[in-house]
């Protein structure tokens, strides 16, 4: 097994995409979960800390050690069945997504959870629970795992397979492959009722397998994952559509988002069914608009949208779209309409574009990303979005906003110039996250909180409930080596 510690050629493993930065004595790539499992077994005897990486595309610092040793998956990159009759895929955890999607859609399968950065690995999809624009309708990544092959932190192996080990109420009992038994409490709290990746999945009566999902790789080193796929829709329309005025954009998501859910709710085929429902506001479209010159000057916010169709029905659907576009006065002289793959691939690359642009911002002026992750109960949304943009644009910061605002998920990110407007952002993000809390809803739909929010996932849950947390990972990690500095201070124990 290769193992480096040159400093030089381990750099890649000290930041992620936020920018965070830490240090560690050596990188392990291990080839199978018996690599894993004996890294594991001798850190864990010799108390050395160790940090599981996967593709590095993170947002909050999770894969960023803070000493000891790292295991990279980047060599555990096999994919090992694709199963078109059962629709199942099976792969290594260092399997990167987008090698995935290709080999999935030359199939004629979709594997919906595929957050806009697609170098992420599949491990790490799914230790963050990660989501994407086809969250909307079809959920994130935790709806798509089916089985699970974890090496604990003490080294043992751990099987788990959805709807074969659940709790009793709030009482887990779990028996590694070596026949170890492993008691857990689940806490008790109650998790927002939104799209969700802030701390431990806990549930009554919850499926094992749910706890390793988004546990930001504190529990156990996943090593092979069992995903479900469906068959690909036979075709999508995609468009991008701008407003002059934000609120009827606004509307305009509103309005899509409550047809499909009726849609849905009838299982109704013939009326919208958005797969994605996206926004950029004002300011989005100004940061981009070098690069995209098409940008109408006025344009006020924009929504993107896609919707599955058939060679049957798209003309219907279409048409359906239009109609709504014109209710809430969308231009649709300026609209692009993506209706071949070519097309589509520009738009995704467009929405690919804003989030890219603004890390890209952050790691040339040397900060850490300033961007929420928040979402809050559909009918918190507007409430939540005009405060942010109230209390930015008080401030005199440069920001951007857009995201995923069918599921009323919003990333607001600040611009800052120079380390005042910096310590400012920091400011006013806590408050943005705090504002989500009270609005009953999450500081993180999907990024996770990693090393940059254990604070905030404090405030959300309370003191008592992130002890609880604690003592559930102590279960598994004794020696509390695995991925130190996620989810929660250490000092609370
Ligand atoms: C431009 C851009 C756009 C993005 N858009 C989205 C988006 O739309 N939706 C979204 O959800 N995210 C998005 N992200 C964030 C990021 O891509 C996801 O969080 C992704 O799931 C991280 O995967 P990774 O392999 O890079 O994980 P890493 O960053 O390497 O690690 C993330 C966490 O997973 C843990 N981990 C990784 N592999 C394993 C394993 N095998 N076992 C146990 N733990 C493991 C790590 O320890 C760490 O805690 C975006 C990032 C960028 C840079």
């Amino acid at each position: 097994m290769i193992n480096k510690s040159n400093q030089d050629e381990i750099q890649k493993y000290l930041s992620d995409a936020s920018n965070y930065h830490g240090s560690c004595q050596s990188v392990y790539f291990p080839e199978n979960a018996n690599d894993v499992s004996s890294i594991l077994k001798e850190a864990n005897a010799k108390k050395i800390l160790v940090t599981v990486a996967g593709g590095g595309t993170g947002l909050t610092g999770a894969c960023v050690p803070q000493d000891g040793i790292v295991i990279s998956t980047e060599k555990m990159n096999k994919i090992i069945e694709v199963n078109e009759t059962e629709k199942f895929a099976i792969t290594e955890p260092g399997v990167i997504l987008s090698d995935l999607l290709r080999i999935i859609s030359e199939k004629n399968l979709l594997y919906p959870p595929d957050p806009t950065e697609k170098k992420c690995f599949i491990g790490g999809t799914v230790a963050t629970n990660a989501s994407g624009e086809k969250t909307f309708k079809y959920g994130p990544t935790r709806d798509y795992v089916l089985e699970l092959e974890i090496v604990l932190p003490t080294g043992e192996l751990l099987n788990l397979k959805r709807n074969e080990q659940a709790a009793e109420l709030y009482s887990l009992d779990l028996h590694t492959a070596g026949g170890k038994r492993i008691s857990v409490e689940i806490p008790e709290y109650q998790m927002p009722d939104t799209k969700n990746a802030s701390g431990y999945f806990c549930k009554r009566n919850m499926d094992a397998i749910d706890l390793f999902v988004g546990s930001e790789g504190t529990l156990g080193v996943i090593t092979k994952i069992k995903l479900k796929i469906l068959p690909a829709p036979e075709k999508i329309i995609s468009c991008l559509v701008f407003f002059n005025q934000e609120k009827n954009a606004l509307a305009f998501v509103r309005q899509a988002r409550n047809i499909s859910f009726d849609t849905r709710l009838r299982n109704d085929l013939r009326t919208i069914d958005a797969l994605a429902l996206e926004y950029f506001d004002e300011q989005a479209l100004k940061f981009l608009s070098e690069d995209y010159q098409q940008i109408p000057g006025d344009a006020k916010a924009a929504v993107w949208f896609e919707q599955e169709v058939t060679h049957s029905n798209e003309e219907s659907f279409f048409d359906n779209w239009i109609n709504l576009i014109r209710k809430f006065n969308g231009d649709e002289e300026s609209a692009w309409f993506a209706v071949t793959d070519a097309d589509k691939i520009k738009l995704q690359e467009f929405r690919h574009a804003i989030s890219l642009k603004v890390n890209e911002f952050i790691s040339k002026n040397n900060f850490r990303k300033l961007g929420t992750d928040v979402a809050v109960p559909d009918l918190n949304f507007e409430e939540l979005y005009y405060y942010s943009k109230n209390v930015v644009e008080q401030t005199g910061l440069d920001y951007v906003i857009y995201g995923h605002f069918g599921n009323s998920h919003m990333h607001l990110n600040m611009l800052p110039k120079n380390n005042t407007e910096f310590e400012n952002g920091k400011l006013l993000y806590k408050n943005i996250c705090l504002k989500a809390i009270e609005l009953k809803g999450t500081i993180s739909a999907e990024h996770g909180i990693g090393k940059m929010k254990r604070e905030l996932l404090l405030a959300m849950y309370g003191e008592e409930n992130i002890k609880k947390m604690m003592s559930l990972k102590k279960q598994f990690d004794p020696n509390l080596i695995l991925n130190k500095g996620n989810l929660f201070y250490e000092s609370l124990l």
